[in-house]
């Protein structure tokens, strides 16, 4: 038996902490079982290297993070949380020593473009001026929207694959190849629908509200929602891994930050057949491969306006790109992997000590593949940033399988909780009215393998909490 609390919540994730302090707020008494030592899942950090070197373990930016419409209502600079924004949110450098930055900038300007900057600009600068009503409808599960036409304009869009948006909108290979890095975020071949959506809403994300992160690691937003949480009254209990639903005896609701595959093993035999079936059938993404450094100076970028940024896209042009994408969905490793890199101690000196730095990156493999990337990983910095390599004092990698030792939600390294393909983008875990809840009475889903998904916005844990209030005041029309 756990504890006389109202309400359970397995899993301290954002959406975890999140849709516990949706019950909280609301009055109930909340306990969270955590089975790491640490809160955050997700969203934590650690000296992985070296002593005074402070990295973050997964989540390193977090754009959806300051625009949550949950977030932005918490108080979360009282609990400890400073973003810094770095003078631009993205670098994308080009084999020709340029590189193209992404800034905060409400008509959209990306100088560098040539003739594509006024194409960027009709591209994203509508869809900035609608950006707090498009996140709103988009950061939701399926639902009428509060802004159809905003979300019209967005949604033609973002329903193609990006490889067609981008040659449909763009004549040159510099737009087309920032296009495509903002667009790989979503895992999936950019050949594939709706891998164009990525690439908008991170670029809208980009020009409206920047790509900052909270001083100190994301470690810190995670101890802020529980320091937040805790002064509501809630509990958290680390160390606890809950290995059956029967631990919790008869308390509900209960909220489980877990996937699919950690609800079919929670629940087991209690979940009818037919539905026990679809999320069996549910589907994983390509894992991650990701590697974090302890560096003797900053990165030597060829293009120096990669120091502008804190995140750096390593690909170049979207074939290459769309190239680096296709080999994991084929179960194949990628010679010239994209690489995602952020180098936060530019910005943050708390994250390395002696004006030393960190760097953060990771690349697409195989869901579950053991192949160890680093000799191709570090040729792709090594590319772009000439004398890398010598400035490594040490280095930390994790594959998919030490990814998922680390947090049981990455499943074979799929960091977003399932993969993002357009009919599990809507209707995860599966389709069903309200996708929270499960058909166990007072038994919901609320981690990011539920709607909006992948990412640290805690919104998977508002609409899950929201749906379980629904229920206990019994004026829910989702079973
Ligand atoms: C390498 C990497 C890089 C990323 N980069 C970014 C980024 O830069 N920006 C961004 O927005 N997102 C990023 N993400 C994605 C983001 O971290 C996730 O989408 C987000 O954390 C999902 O939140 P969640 O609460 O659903 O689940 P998680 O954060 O995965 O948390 C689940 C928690 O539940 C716990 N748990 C699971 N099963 C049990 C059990 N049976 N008993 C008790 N506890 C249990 C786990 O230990 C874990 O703490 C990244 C992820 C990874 C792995």
């Amino acid at each position: 038996m756990t504890s006389m609390s109202d309400a359970i919540v397995v899993g301290s994730g954002p959406n975890g902490l999140a849709a516990a302090i949706v019950l909280a707020q609301a009055g109930l008494s909340v306990r969270v079982l955590e089975a790491a030592e640490t809160v955050g899942g997700g969203a934590r950090s650690a000296e992985l290297t070296l002593p005074g070197f402070v990295h973050d373990i997964c989540s390193a930016i977090h754009p959806l993070g300051v625009a949550s419409p949950l977030f932005r209502t918490l108080p979360l600079a009282e609990h400890g949380v400073e973003w810094i924004e770095p003078p631009a949110a993205l670098a994308h450098p080009f084999d020709d020593g340029t590189a193209v930055v992404l800034e905060r900038s409400p008509d959209a300007a990306v100088p560098g473009l040539g003739e594509d900057e006024a194409r960027w600009r009709r591209l994203f600068a509508p869809l900035v001026a609608d950006a707090e009503p498009l996140l709103e409808d988009v950061l939701a599960p399926v639902h009428l929207p509060a802004h159809p036409l905003a979300l019209a304009r967005f949604g033609a869009r973002a329903a193609l694959p990006a490889t067609a948006l981008a040659r449909l909108s763009f004549r040159g290979a510099k737009a087309r190849g920032l296009f495509a890095g903002l667009s790989a975020h979503s895992m999936l071949r950019l050949d594939r629908p709706p891998s164009a959506a990525f690439g908008l809403m991170l670029g809208l994300l980009a020009h409206a509200v920047g790509w900052p992160f909270p001083q100190g690691g994301s470690q810190r937003l995670s101890d802020a929602l529980a320091s937040y949480l805790r002064s509501l009254g809630g509990e958290i209990e680390t160390g606890r891994r809950v290995e059956s639903l029967a631990e919790l005896g008869e308390t509900r609701p209960v909220l489980l930050d877990v996937t699919p595959r950690g609800l079919l093993e929670l629940a087991g035999d209690r979940l009818p057949a037919l539905y026990r079936s679809r999320l069996e059938g549910y589907r994983y993404g390509p894992g991650v491969f990701k590697l974090d450094w302890a560096l003797d100076g900053p990165i030597p970028w060829r293009a120096e306006e990669c120091a502008r940024a804190a995140t750096v896209h390593l690909g170049a042009t979207l074939e290459e790109i769309a190239a680096s994408e296709v080999a994991p969905a084929r179960g194949e490793i990628a010679e010239r992997p994209y690489v995602l890199l952020a180098q936060q101690s530019l910005f943050d000196p708390t994250r390395a000590p002696d004006e030393r730095h960190t760097a953060w990156a990771y690349c697409h493999v195989p869901n579950g593949s053991t192949v160890d990337m680093t000799e191709r990983f570090e040729a792709q910095v090594e590319r772009f940033a000439p004398g890398f390599r010598d400035r490594i004092l040490a280095r930390s990698a994790r594959g998919p399988a030490e990814l998922e030792r680390h947090n049981a939600n990455c499943v074979g390294g799929d960091i977003n909780g399932g993969a993002a393909t357009l009919s599990q983008l809507v209707t995860r875990p599966v389709a069903r009215v309200s996708p929270y809840t499960t058909p166990l009475p007072g038994v919901f889903l609320c981690s990011a393998s539920t709607p909006p998904g992948g990412g640290v916005h805690g919104m998977c844990g508002y609409h899950a909490a929201r749906a379980a209030l629904r229920q206990l005041s019994g004026t829910s029309q989702a079973n």
